[in-house]
This record gives structure tokens, C-alpha cells and sequence, in this order.
């Protein structure tokens, strides 16, 4: 069914470059300072043409954030933007001062997705920068691995021109339909979780 399939590719342009001055954790297992890979994927099924849907454009996604030197942030991360922003921290054990939202070293740094009959696929790459350190709050090494993704699906209801928003997430349980909000239409059903992966460091393809 190759004939039926169409592909779009959205290619951004060379990668952020961070130089950020971080201490290095106490511990002794530290993942050295350096570029990281994230990929993203997902698959919509039973997906339905009638409402407008905006794929891509958005993710959340679980890091370990240097700069508030906190672990597990959610960071929201742009199509096309060139840093993502991280939503900060509070201070549960008064431990350290809290920390606003910020920008934060992540980007899209592409997005494909392809349609085969009524099944489409996602795949995103994210770029981000890793620096090691130690959470004081949570008493543990912070590490470059991603607990979680949610991917934001905006869409436009036909029949009012309303705009809503739904959102599907790596760690919620699963087959979850998207429905209209206006009209209750099924727009696509996730049959199974997005997939969310560290690729190799580069030099250790
Ligand atoms: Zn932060
Ligand atoms: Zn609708």
C-alpha cells in the first residue's frame, strides 16, 4: 500500500548550541555533560478528516533540569522554537529557593509523519542539552533519561470553528479515543502508549 502513503517532513536548521557551566554531581556515576537525542513516537488509529487537527507542533516532556537543578520538570517544547521552557520548581522542603518557568536547552529538531489508509504515524526528534548535577530536594544523581512525553493535539470543530485541545501521554493507560469536545465525534483512537527513547551519545553509534 505504498501508493497510498503520503509523507511530509519538516527539517529545522542546525541545532541549538548551549554552553552552560554546571556543577558536577557529588556522585559518583555521573553521565558526562554533552548533546542528547530524544526520539518520540507515536501511531493514531481510526483517524477521521473531519476536524482539523495541528500534529506535531507541541510535546511536554519529563527532564532533569540543570538550571533549576531539579530532577523530574515538565518542560513544554515548541515546533520551531529554539529553546523549550522549563515550568520551574517549587521548594517542598524549603531546601532551595524556587525557580520560575525559564527557557530551558530543548528543541524539535524535526517531525515526520506519515499516513497509511486511516492510520497515521509521528515520529519527533528532540535535541537537548545534558548537564549532571545533584538534586538537593530529592537527594539523588540527576540523569538524562525521559520518565514521560505528552503530545498536545489541537483541533478545529467544523461545525462551530471552536479550537480545543486534547493530549495523549507515554504513561496513562491505554486504548484512549480522542473525542470531539464540541460535536463528540472520534477524531482517532491511541491503541497504544507514544514511545519515548534516549538515543546513543554522540561518538557511541
Ligand atoms: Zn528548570
Ligand atoms: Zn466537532
Amino acid at each position: 500500500m505504498a501508493d497510498s502513503k503520503k509523507q511530509r517532513d519538516h527539517e529545522d536548521g542546525p541545532l541549538f548550541s548551549a554552553i552552560v557551566v554546571a556543577d558536577a554531581s557529588p556522585g559518583s556515576h555521573a553521565v558526562p555533560a554533552g548533546p542528547r537525542s530524544i526520539e518520540v513516537k507515536a501511531s493514531l488509529a481510526r483517524v477521521s478528516d473531519s476536524h482539523q487537527i495541528r500534529w506535531g507542533g507541541e510535546l511536554h516532556i519529563r527532564l532533569d533540569c540543570f538550571i533549576c537543578r531539579r530532577s523530574g520538570r515538565t518542560t513544554w517544547v515548541q515546533h520551531g522554537a529554539d529553546a523549550g521552557t522549563c515550568s520551574g520548581s517549587r521548594n517542598r522542603r524549603g531546601l532551595e529557593q524556587p525557580h520560575e518557568p525559564h527557557p530551558a536547552p530543548v528543541k524539535i529538531a524535526s517531525f515526520n509523519t506519515s499516513r497509511e489508509g486511516d492510520r497515521s504515524s509521528f515520529r519527533w526528534l528532540l535535541e537537548r542539552w545534558w548537564e549532571p548535577f545533584y538534586d538537593v530536594e530529592d537527594e539523588r544523581d540527576a540523569t538524562p533519561t525521559v520518565p514521560w512525553v505528552r503530545i498536545i493535539i489541537p483541533y478545529r470543530c467544523p461545525q462551530t470553528l471552536a479550537e480545543y485541545e486534547d493530549f495523549t501521554q507515554s504513561n496513562l493507560g491505554w486504548p484512549y479515543a480522542i473525542g470531539c469536545e464540541d460535536c463528540g465525534e472520534r477524531l482517532g483512537v491511541w491503541e497504544e502508549a507514544p514511545q519515548v527513547r534516549l538515543l546513543e551519545a554522540p561518538g557511541g553509534e
